[in-house]
């Protein structure tokens, strides 16, 4: 209940006006003006921007960009007002382990719940009921999906199942039968982990009949990854967002299942390290952002580190909004025997050519020596397991030029694979160095 009197109501009311205006017009430059000069003025508050000067259109084209290791390092310099003004705390960890504090003004949180909603309104409907495998302590993910479904009128329910005393599969599973869900928020790897674990108890068939919508999102799912779990829950499973905890949501999936910015959110350009452009109608680069309603933590031109694709005619439904697609993370690149590994070239290949659950790649120290551990299906019939790692390691050295020491199935991976504390780095769950890895 966080609405609580008339401001918080006509809060609401604006952002979901904005919101709804701007499915129906892209928004326009006097639009971006204006939300940016705003954005500006809130910023100048904060340490890290107090010397910015008068704002004009020039004057915040001409302001080097924010490098994320700067928000990173001091995230304080770039607060706003007193804890106590702030509607929620919460604290986040990033991918190098240092924990970023993380207090929410009521304004970040209307903003960018009814943005958000407004865009999950194409794919989610006033029949669905939802189950919600994320965690809702001390980090903001669930209350998202929470605040969400609140707004668009959903019965929901938290149960994310390392909840320790109070939730864990089987009472997720025990609940489940009741609440019969019909779309599914989780990180793909716990949704990965229920999916092994129905298997082998043999309720998959019974446990996903009435499942419709698989609600990807906290870490990067591959297209590869999302058919694969589609196949086994005869569902459609949908990368829900992009975006980050010090942004805001940036972007958001459409029916067909591509994620549209929200442009009316936030003013993008892009840059390739030296020159920073306005967001171009088809391009890629580095995605820079100024989110337009922070107002706990402003940003000017951020750079997220993300190398983008946009695309103006990738996706023929009705959103505006150019599509975007994040190619890599600057933290996730990983140099395996001399090639530049990307997830998405793995995760094609391991999902797309092979029933394999979970994967892992060990490499030595140096980065010479390569294996790739491949997770078997409960159940599965190993006869094919030869000729599925033969496929593997030819697709690998054909499409990447990356030759594999070993290929290898294996029952199950270690648990640092199972992305169970959610938003954790490609490299943390599915990157082992080892001493040998031939
Ligand atoms: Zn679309």
């Amino acid at each position: 209940m966080l609405i609580r009197d008339e401001a918080g109501l006509r809060l609401l009311r604006q952002a979901q006006e904005e919101a709804l205006r701007a499915r129906r017009h892209p928004p326009t430059g006097d639009f971006h003006l204006q939300k940016v000069a705003a954005v500006w003025e809130r910023a100048a508050k904060s340490q890290a921007f107090r010397d910015i000067g008068a704002f004009s259109w020039e004057s915040f084209e001409r302001l080097p960009i924010t490098p994320k290791d700067r928000l990173k390092q001091d995230p304080w310099g770039f607060a706003v007002g007193e804890l106590a003004e702030a509607a929620k705390y919460y604290e986040t960890t990033g991918t190098s382990g240092r924990v970023t504090p993380t207090p929410r003004h009521l304004e970040d949180i209307v903003w960018n719940t009814v943005s958000v909603a407004e865009a999950w309104r194409s794919v989610l409907s006033a029949e669905d009921r939802v189950a919600i495998l994320l965690p809702s302590d001390i980090v903001p993910v669930a209350d998202l999906i929470v605040g969400v479904c609140e707004y668009l009128g959903l019965p929901h329910t938290r149960m994310y199942p390392f909840a320790t005393g109070i939730s864990d599969w089987d009472r997720l599973t025990n609940l489940w039968s009741t609440l019969r869900p019909t779309a599914v928020f989780a990180a793909p790897g716990v949704l990965m982990q229920l999916t092994r674990l129905l298997t082998q108890r043999g309720t998959l068939p019974e446990l996903s009949d009435h499942v419709h919508k698989l609600m990807l999102l906290g870490e990067v799912s591959t297209p590869a990854l999302r058919t694969r779990l589609g196949a086994w829950w005869d569902a459609t499973a949908y990368d829900v967002s992009y975006g980050s905890t010090e942004t805001g949501t940036l972007a958001a999936t459409c029916p067909a299942g591509n994620l549209h910015l929200l442009t009316h959110a936030h003013y993008f350009e892009l840059t390739d390290g030296e020159r920073t452009t306005p967001l171009p109608a088809d391009g890629s680069g580095r995605l820079v952002v100024t989110p337009l309603n922070l107002h706990a933590r402003p940003l000017l031109r951020l750079d997220t580190g993300d190398e983008v694709e946009i695309s103006s005619d990738r996706c023929d439904c009705s959103t505006p909004g150019s599509t975007i697609v994040v190619r890599g993370r600057s933290s996730d690149g990983l140099r395996v025997r001399g090639v530049d590994l990307a997830i998405h070239d793995v995760e094609e290949i391991v999902y797309g050519l092979t029933p394999a659950t979970g994967y892992l790649v060990e490499i030595d120290e140096a980065g010479t020596q390569a294996r790739l551990l491949l997770e078997r299906a409960p159940g599965a019939d190993r006869t094919g397991e030869a000729a599925a790692a033969d496929t593997v390691r030819q697709a690998c050295q054909d499409r990447l030029g990356l030759a594999w020491d070993r290929v290898a199935f294996l029952n199950a991976l270690p648990s640092t694979t199972k992305s169970g504390g959610s938003q954790k780095s490609w490299k943390r769950t599915n990157v082992r160095i080892v001493e040998s890895a031939r």
